[in-house]
């Protein structure tokens, strides 16, 4: 469980998150949502530790991440899956590569256990043929595949996306929301999905989040979004492009 409380961030006179508290539950996944601009990046970079919030806590299973020095956050970092919003693959590695490379950072795992826990999150993502590919040769939903098996290739306990969906045909998002959904149960780790998807939030919000100029406009499942005036709210969502 991922816990926040009162999260402040500014960038200079630009007060981005005005007091944010929210709990994302394990084996769930919680969706971030707002217009462009609204925070969400930001939020997700202050609960990992990539930007610092002046004012608030995080807690990771009631370890308050806010107050510990960059060698006790290693600890939590390890546990962390991160599937960035570009992939942030390395194009001069091979699909192979870029897992094992995520792993020599952070595990001391034999050199055989490393490119077998690749192979298998590889499999586990339906890209067992790719391995010995460069990025540049794979289409984007690919690439976030890739990004996935990267991300779980550590067992993560807490499983973060932004914009998994972002530059996919409306198939492969939904393909890669049900694998998102999928590892979550099967790791049973607490996941938190940035998006500006709608489809996304009728799919896989078991809980969401929906920020306004940086503050909790709104906060429920996907059935209570359902039952509330939800046009409105997408309609809202897509006023201001991404
Ligand atoms: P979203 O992900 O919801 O589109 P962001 O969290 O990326 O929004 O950005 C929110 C606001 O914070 C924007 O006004 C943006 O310009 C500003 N911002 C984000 N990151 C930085 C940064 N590193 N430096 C300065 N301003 C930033
Ligand atoms: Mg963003």
């Amino acid at each position: 469980m991922i816990e926040i409380q009162n999260i402040h961030k500014s960038f200079g006179d630009n007060h981005v998150l005005n007091g944010i508290d929210a709990t994302f539950e394990p084996g769930k996944v919680s969706l971030i949502i707002g217009g462009s601009g609204s925070g969400k990046s930001t939020l997700l970079k202050c609960i990992v530790g990539l930007h610092e919030p002046e004012e608030g806590h995080v807690f990771f299973d009631a370890q308050e991440f806010t107050v510990m020095n960059a060698d006790e956050r290693v600890s939590i970092r390890r546990e962390i899956g991160m599937l960035f919003q570009n992939s942030a693959l390395f194009d001069s590695m091979t699909v192979e590569q870029n897992i094992v490379f995520a792993l020599d950072m952070f595990t001391d795992m034999s050199r055989k256990e490393k490119l077998e826990r690749a192979n298998f999150c590889l499999d586990r993502v339906n890209l067992k043929d790719t391995n010995k590919l460069y990025p540049s040769e794979l289409s984007g939903g690919m690439k976030k595949r890739v990004g996935i098996a990267r991300a779980i290739s550590m067992s993560p306990k807490y499983l973060f996306c932004d914009e998994p969906n972002s530059g996919l045909d409306p198939a492969t998002a939904i393909l890669i929301d049900e694998l998102i959904q999928e590892l979550t149960e099967e790791y049973q780790c607490t996941t938190i999905v940035v998006t500006h998807d709608m489809n996304s939030v009728m799919g896989i919000g078991d809980y969401i989040l929906f920020l306004y100029k940086g503050m909790k406009f709104w906060e429920g499942s996907n059935k209570d979004m359902l039952q509330s005036d939800v046009q409105e709210l997408n309609d809202f969502v897509f006023a201001s492009p991404l």
